[in-house]
């Protein structure tokens, strides 16, 4: 693959696309270019692909199906969850059938880059990009390759760089991020928790919520919250370790940042934010692969139409953000609504939530909702309840 790099900087080649960033979102975006038949390169700053993992993995499974993703990635199966208030009161949600998947993430990422490199695309890991230039006839990506500066050259570049990369803000730097959210997640052995549980109110996690969930003999704690969650998560670990749900070993604490909102706008000359970068995750929960996926296939298709149009402006890409946001739009819409409605809501105000949701039967309405749709089922619920209230 260097050498094909080498290649390139000697002949100043340019290749159709240059995705940056090897998870879900760029590698779909690099397999859907490279199977239209276009030069495609990823680049991957991590020596492996997947690693580090900072994601639960879990994915509705109606989306996991309709994608054709694959099943023997599959860790576990979900059909509810207990939900818990900051002073103990819970009820649970379930459904007759499986809901969710929850799925290996790292081999995911490393799953979906395979698909993309058998059809056709390059990808280079341990390549850093640092920066992206845009001049008139191409894109240019600066990039440390072994620690050596390297300049890549293509028509496009769709940054999938994720969450925590600065390169979207250097890439687009007139959007406007949506806001973040922060994430800690640490695996633990476990021995006693039977179901997936979640924790709501400030003393679990303000403005966000905390999981636990099992998967095989072991459990993905964590959180995402508007404050800094390491002392969230070490209280929660406590918790659950004093009740014998489980039991923490060596496994590390992760970090991350979750995108609060979408980035706008997701696209300039010569390029595409896609993923996190372009903050195209559920705003009601913060899980990103499902719509980083229907992120990336808008992507794709926007770039193919580039390419076959020689249109790399920035009026002409604007299309693709018309069309991922006439997919996720409404979604987000109503998720951020429900984070404004959730940010002035303090634990008194849960615990009558809870207290309402148990009475008044609404938590069987809530097990109708779809796992990744929620606008139409939320407003449906509102307006089903407020009447009777
Ligand atoms: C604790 C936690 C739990 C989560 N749980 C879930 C869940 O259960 N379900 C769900 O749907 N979502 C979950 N999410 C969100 C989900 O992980 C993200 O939405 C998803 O990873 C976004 O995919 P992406 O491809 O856009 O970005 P990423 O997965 O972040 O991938 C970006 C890639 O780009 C690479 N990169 C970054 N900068 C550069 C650079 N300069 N040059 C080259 N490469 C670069 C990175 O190494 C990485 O491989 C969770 C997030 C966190 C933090």
């Amino acid at each position: 693959m260097s050498d094909w790099r080498r290649e390139q900087q000697v002949t100043g080649e340019s290749v159709d696309v240059i995705v940056i960033g090897a998870g879900p979102s760029g590698a779909h975006a690099a397999r859907e270019m490279a199977r239209l038949g276009y030069q495609v390169l990823i680049l991957e700053e991590h020596a492996r692909v997947g690693l580090p993992v900072h994601c639960t993995g879990v994915v509705g499974s109606d989306a996991w199906r309709q994608l054709g993703l694959n099943p023997d990635l599959v860790q576990a199966e979900l059909s509810g969850a207990r939900f818990f208030s900051p002073r103990g009161q819970s009820f649970f949600i379930s459904a007759p059938e499986t809901r969710a998947v929850v799925v290996d993430r790292g081999e995911l990422d490393r799953w979906l880059c395979r698909r993309a490199v058998e059809s056709g695309a390059a990808l280079v890991t341990g390549a850093r990009a640092r920066a992206v230039r845009v001049s008139e006839d191409r894109a240019v990506v600066e990039a440390d390759l072994e620690g050596e500066p390297v300049s890549l050259r293509a028509s496009l570049v769709i940054v999938a760089a994720g969450a925590n990369s600065s390169l979207a803000r250097k890439a687009a730097p007139a959007a406007a991020a949506g806001g973040f959210l922060y994430a800690a997640q640490m695996d633990a052995q476990r021995t006693g928790l039977e179901e997936v549980e979640v924790y709501m109110g400030g003393t679990a996690a303000p403005g966000g919520y905390a999981w636990a969930v099992p998967v095989e003999d072991r459990c993905r704690v964590g959180l995402i919250s508007r404050a800094l969650p390491g002392g969230f998560l070490k209280k929660l670990v406590s918790r659950l370790e004093a009740r014998g749900a489980i039991v923490p070993d060596d496994a590390r604490v992760v970090r991350h940042r979750i995108p609060a909102g979408p980035r706008t706008p997701s696209f300039s000359e010569r390029m595409l934010l896609v993923g996190d970068a372009a903050g195209q995750v559920k705003t009601t929960t913060g899980g990103g692969i499902l719509f980083g996926l229907l992120g990336a296939q808008a992507a794709a298709e926007t770039a193919d139409w580039a390419l076959r149009a020689g249109d790399f402006s920035a009026a002409g890409l604007a299309r693709y953000e018309q069309m991922w946001t006439a997919k996720l739009g409404t979604e987000q819409r109503v998720g951020q609504l429900l984070r404004k409605v959730q940010a002035v809501l303090t634990d008194e105000d849960l615990e009558l939530l809870f207290t309402l949701i148990r009475r008044a039967g609404i938590a069987t309405l809530l097990s109708r909702l779809h796992f990744d749709w929620h606008s139409f089922g939320l407003l449906r619920l509102l307006a089903q309840t407020l009447p009777g209230l």
